[in-house]
């Protein structure tokens, strides 16, 4: 079976010649005689790997010397304790947006530690909306969004003025897909399995005043300053997967980098949106203004019609297009290395599914 266009929220699609390169070093890796997955990590040449993998990030994502770039295990998730764990410290305080299952999970593990203010919400209307994000009061240890909720399809384009008060954001869903001005934020963090390479990597982009602010009390895995004292290696990282954010951090820079893959999203996304706004049978479920380029949800006429779509469309050959269980209909994943033409193909495909199925 030939290689399909896979719409998948993550773990998602990675690009086909990444894939082949990896498939060429898989059993031996240049001169190492093994495979990376076989090498310790405590090797010269796996530290070349991880070295080199941290200073394309550095040059890709243009993060600033005083920030400390964290390869850590245990997903998206295990931050929203460690980030409260680390840094609701001083007042025991954190404001909160929620814009989203993402959100409200981050909020649920912040309250096992402090007092959560939810500065805004959306969830009035489905968090179909981004709402207006307000600065914070004084008191606060830190300020926390989601930039894109790969669920219900919304992001985040006007950042809060925070003052002070650092801005911790999971970027899990967006990460290098548009430009980011990385002096903004205090944490930046994200499971790669999106845009930057396979799960089982959660990537840390923390300032560097940030680190050393937790309680002795915090278990020392779980502690930031650990990692950032060993360069990720306080244990076994997971060497693999860092290998290949690596090659996806080569990929992005053959791909005119951050802005240069900014204008292929906008592109994809233009397409399928400006469709959907057209057809009388789709609809794009999002405020247009807060639409995001990476997850596209949107629904047919009736859950009957939805599920043939999913259906046909899979045996064409365009995958997981089912919306996320919590809110059915469809949606699109069309993160980085989704090519233009996975999205042509779906539009042309989507139009014939209108044509036939109309007033059925
Ligand atoms: N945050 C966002 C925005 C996500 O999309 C996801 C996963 N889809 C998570 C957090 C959780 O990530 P993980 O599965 O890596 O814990």
């Amino acid at each position: 079976m030939s290689r399909v266009f896979n719409f998948s929220a993550g773990p998602s699609a990675l690009p086909e010649e990444i894939l082949k390169e990896a498939a060429n070093e898989m059993v031996e890796f240049r001169s190492a005689g093994m495979s990376v997955m076989e090498m310790s990590h405590r090797s010269s040449d796996y530290q070349a790997i991880i070295d080199e993998t941290e200073a394309s990030i550095r040059s890709v994502f243009g993060v600033p010397n005083h920030y400390k770039v964290l390869f850590l295990q245990g997903g998206a998730s295990l931050q929203f304790a460690m980030v409260p764990l680390n840094l609701m410290v001083d007042h025991k305080k954190a404001y909160y947006i929620n814009t989203g299952a993402w959100t409200k999970k981050a909020i649920a593990e912040a309250k096992k530690f402090g007092e959560v203010i939810v500065g805004a919400d959306s969830s009035d209307e489905t968090f179909n909306y981004t709402p207006q994000l307000p600065t914070p009061p004084n008191g606060v240890d830190y300020y926390y969004i989601c930039s894109n909720n790969t669920i219900y399809g919304t992001r985040i384009t006007d950042l809060p003025q925070t003052g002070e008060v650092p801005l911790i954001a999971d970027m899990s869903s967006n990460i290098m897909s548009e430009p980011v001005d990385v002096s903004r934020y205090g944490m930046i963090f994200a499971g790669a399995q999106k845009n930057l390479g396979p799960a089982g990597v959660t990537l840390i982009i923390i300032r560097e005043d940030l680190i050393g602010k937790a309680p002795d009390s915090v278990p020392t895995m779980l502690n930031y300053k650990t990692h950032a004292d060993s360069g990720s290696m306080f244990n076994t990282p997971p060497t693999y997967g860092i290998y290949m954010v690596g090659k996806m951090m080569k990929w992005l820079q053959a791909n005119g980098g951050i802005e240069g893959i900014y204008q292929k999203n906008r592109e994809k996304a233009d397409l399928l949106y400006q469709f959907l706004d057209e057809s009388s049978f789709f609809n794009a479920t999002v405020n247009p203004k807060d639409r995001s380029l990476m997850n596209v949800p949107f629904l047919g006429p009736n859950d009957e019609l939805n599920a043939k779509f999913v259906k046909e469309a899979s045996q064409a050959g365009l995958v997981n297009l089912k919306g996320h269980r919590s809110v059915g209909g469809m949606r699109a994943s069309i993160y980085n290395a989704m090519p233009l033409e996975g999205v042509q193909k779906l539009v042309a495909f989507m139009k014939q599914f209108e044509k036939e199925n109309q007033g059925a």
